[in-house]
Parts: structure tokens; sequence; C-alpha cells
């Protein structure tokens, strides 16, 4: 690191600002979809399950959440004696949006009555803790099959929030599981034709696609995989060109670990960026004030912390 004093005013190097965090007991935790300077200077990136498993394993007693506001929570669940802060508060999720604990539980009591049993609630982890609180186990699109199987298949189940991956669940696992009614604005954007013109242009590229895409854009690719599986392909596939059908900055952590390949990004219907307007809401500049100050900080409500640890630790417990 440079001799020179840092200050609030001027935000320092990426790797300046780890350091400076670590100096001060402070543990920067990065998902894939931040941008590159906020993945540079994390201690550790990763997506939802990685992160949760960081987070659970960490024994920080502070730490900077570089993402949106529900993984700032399942932190905050499996770290609850950790402040637990963000760098800009605003940065939702329009997924985690659409399930509201209050019509889940709503729409669980309407299941209980027509099904004469309450099913299980399989919650994405993109929601948020107060309807982690109402669920029975938590997944992410990491161990979203092996959650799934884990539950006999004689019991109903609700799956929430994403339509999409729950639909892609039951086509690849033969379930039958109740949907909501939710989606990521992000990867509901992708479009079929622009994506199969893309494939024209490049042949012999790969196509992989997120699970929260729609099953148009799913069935026109040639692997279906969270962002780790992605990883793991583009690091071990003989392929060199690959088209990325997910939030756009993932291609920063492919390019870094997997340098020899040649990245595209599948384009959305109205838009060629793809990114994820939330996480987009934190900068270097909100990273290094938060830091300095600590805060915003995110807390869980007392009564749902236990119910909602539980669903996680359930979660953790398959994979
Ligand atoms: S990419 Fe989609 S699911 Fe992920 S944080 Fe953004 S809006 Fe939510």
């Amino acid at each position: 690191m440079e001799n020179k004093e840092l200050t609030l005013l001027e935000v320092p190097e990426p790797a300046q600002i780890r350091d400076w965090a670590t100096e001060n007991g402070i543990l920067i935790l990065a998902h894939s979809y931040q941008d590159g300077f906020l993945q540079e200077a994390a201690h550790f990136v990763g997506d939802s399950l990685e992160l949760a498993r960081h987070a659970a394993q960490a024994n920080a007693t502070a730490i900077c959440f570089c993402g949106v506001h529900f993984m700032a929570e399942t932190a905050k669940l499996l770290c609850p004696d950790a402040t637990v802060f963000v760098p800009d508060m605003e940065a939702g999720c329009s997924l985690a949006d659409s399930c509201k604990a209050e019509d889940l539980a709503r729409y669980q009591q309407h299941l209980t009555e027509k099904l004469g049993k309450r099913p299980t609630t399989v919650a994405y982890v993109n929601c948020s803790a107060a309807v982690k609180a109402q669920c029975d186990i938590i997944c992410t699109s990491g161990n979203a099959r092996a959650v799934v199987e884990s539950i006999p298949a004689t019991e109903p189940i609700l799956f929430v929030p994403d339509k999409h991956l729950g639909g892609w669940l039951n086509e690849t696992l033969g379930r039958e599981m109740i949907l909501w009614n939710g989606a990521c604005e992000v990867h509901e954007l992708f479009s079929v034709e622009t994506l199969l013109a893309l494939q024209n242009a490049n042949p012999g590229s790969i196509t992989m696609t997120h699970p929260e895409c729609p099953k148009p854009v799913r069935d026109a690719s040639d692997f279906v995989l969270g962002t780790a599986g992605m990883l793991r392909l583009v690091k071990s596939s003989e392929a060199k060109t690959f088209i990325v059908g997910t939030e756009a900055n993932m291609i920063y952590r492919f390019e870094k670990e997997a340098p020899q390949n040649t990245y595209l990004a599948a384009p959305g219907a109205s838009c060629a960026c793809n990114l994820c307007p939330y996480m987009q809401l934190n900068t270097a500049e909100k990273l290094w004030a938060s830091l300095h100050a600590r805060g915003p900080e995110v807390d869980v409500d007392e009564e749902l912390r236990e119910p909602a640890r539980r669903a996680l630790e359930r979660m953790l417990a398959v994979l």
C-alpha cells in the first residue's frame, strides 16, 4: 500500500480499501453481479450460496455486504452477532419484492384448505427475511435441485418466488410444484430471437443461461446453470466462446478466472446491458463511505430471526 493517508474524500484503489477494511476488522463480501471494482475490493466474491456459507463460517464482527438487501439480511441471519451493513440501503430486488410475506401467508392458508394439508414451502434465497421465516427450507440456484429432491415426491410443494426457476425444477425433476408468480426483471428480459441471432453469428459457441430466464430462452441454451455452475463450465470446457445469459457483471469474474475464453453477453429484448439496476446502486464511493460509517446497518426483526435462520440452516444441511 502507498504510504499515503487514506481520506474519506478520495476513494482509494480496491486493494487499499480491502487492506483498510482488514485493519479495521471489517469483512467485505461481494456478489458476482457487482462491478469489477467492488469485486476487487472484496475479501470474498461468490454467488448467494457461497456467500451464505462464507458468512456462516466467518467469525466476523462486522460485515460490509456488497449486494442487495435480502443478501445482507441472509448474512445477518447467519451471523447474528455481527454488525452487517451495505453501501446502499436502496439496493433491493424485483424478485424479492414480488413476494410479500402477508400475501404468501394468505396463499399458504388457501392452499392448506384446498389440499387438506399445508404444502412444504421452498423459497429461493432471493426473498425477504419475513418470507424466509414463513418457509420450510431455502435454496439457491446452485443447490435448488438437491433441496427439492430432499423432499419426498408425495409432498405437495409451494415454490416461491421465482416462477422460471420453479418451472425449470419441475421440468428437470418431474415435479409438479405450485409456483409463485414472481420473476427477476433482469433475467426475464433476455430475448430468444436475439439469442438465436448471436448463436448463428458465433458457430461453435456454448450458450449458458440462468434458470431465472424464461423457458424459451432456457430451451435455446446448451446449459442451464447457476453462476457457480457456469464458472465451473468455463474453466473446464474445451469450447472457447461462451454466450452468457445472466447478469453481465458475471463476465468480469469469468474473464478473471478463465481468461483464455471469449464471453459474449446474451442481449436483452429492449436493452443490451443486462445489468441489475439494484446491484448498480452500490458504487466505489458508497462502499468507501459505508466502511467508515459502518452503516447503513441491516437488521432483522427479533421474531423473524429464528424461523428464517432455521429455513436457511436446513438448506445448508442439504448441501
Ligand atoms: S439480478 Fe434479478 S434477482 Fe438478482 S438482485 Fe437483481 S433483480 Fe434481484
